[in-house]
């Protein structure tokens, strides 16, 4: 498949925090991309060509005729969307590449390991497998500052009513003794993620989001549980 740029128009934006946003790509006239759910697109503004940046699908391979990604206020390129992107506007996007594939077959179990804005992804994968009524498990283990910080949470849980496989856990790292907050408090760590695994062998892992999040997923999965390298994906977003 080409991956030339193509100009796409925002056709919905949707404030989902107030430092992130979901944009909604519309495909032009006759496009019709072959891509995977999980994959990333690549952006850049018209006036900024050179600039690009790489941003998670949000939605998944069943939506057509648009992509959705989900960014955060972050460096040019994330403040640039957050602040200023609006429908109408037309952004250059390089079609969706990438190997951050969810494994849907039968009888596995994903084990996704998120902070911040690397929830993203899983939005798609839990999408994909609820609308196809997949006997995947999903457990998706969320690291975020405090409960204000928690993208998609709504939607993520309107979803765990839907799917009886999808477990959305969340644990806060920044909250102070008083805080009010039912869930998990801490950083993720070892026993949190053995805890979630039942048959290792159909256990696929993945991380994406922060880097160091990221590597003690990986020194956690490849070194401490001796899980193979075939079973673990990472999206390390610096
Ligand atoms: C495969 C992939 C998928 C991604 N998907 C997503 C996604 O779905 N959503 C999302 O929000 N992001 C995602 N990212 C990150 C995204 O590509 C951008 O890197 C991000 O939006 C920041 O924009 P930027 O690179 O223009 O920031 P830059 O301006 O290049 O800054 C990079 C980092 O440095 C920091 N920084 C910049 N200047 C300073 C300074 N003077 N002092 C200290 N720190 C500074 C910024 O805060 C930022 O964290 C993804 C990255 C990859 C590789």
């Amino acid at each position: 498949m080409s991956k030339h740029p193509v100009q796409m128009e925002i056709e919905k934006v949707v404030m989902e925090l107030p430092d992130t946003k979901t944009i909604r790509l519309k495909w032009p006239a006759g496009y019709d991309p072959k891509f995977l759910t999980g994959q990333f697109i690549t952006l850049a503004w018209p006036d900024t060509p050179k600039y690009r940046r790489a941003y998670s699908l949000s939605s998944c391979a069943l939506d057509r005729g648009f992509f959705e990604v989900t960014i955060k206020r972050d460096g040019k390129m994330g403040t640039r969307v957050v602040d200023w992107a609006k429908e109408g506007d037309t952004m250059t996007v390089i079609p969706p590449v990438g190997k951050f594939l969810p494994v849907f077959e039968p009888g596995t179990h994903l084990v996704c390991i998120a902070g911040g804005s690397g929830v993203t992804p899983f939005r798609g994968f839990v999408r994909e497998a609820t609308r196809c009524q997949l006997d995947t498990r999903i457990t998706i283990l969320y690291s975020v500052r405090t409960p204000n910080d928690i993208i998609f949470n709504d939607e993520f849980r309107e979803l765990e009513k839907q799917n009886p496989r999808l477990k959305f856990a969340v644990t806060c790292t920044r909250l102070e003794a008083s805080d009010a907050w039912a869930g998990r408090r801490g950083r993720v760590d070892d026993a949190w993620i053995r805890e979630q695994v039942t048959d290792i062998s159909k256990t696929y892992f993945y991380a994406c989001g922060p880097t160091p999040l990221v590597e003690f997923a990986e020194l956690q999965v490849l070194n401490h549980m001796a899980v193979p390298k075939a079973q673990l994906r990472t999206e390390k977003w610096g």
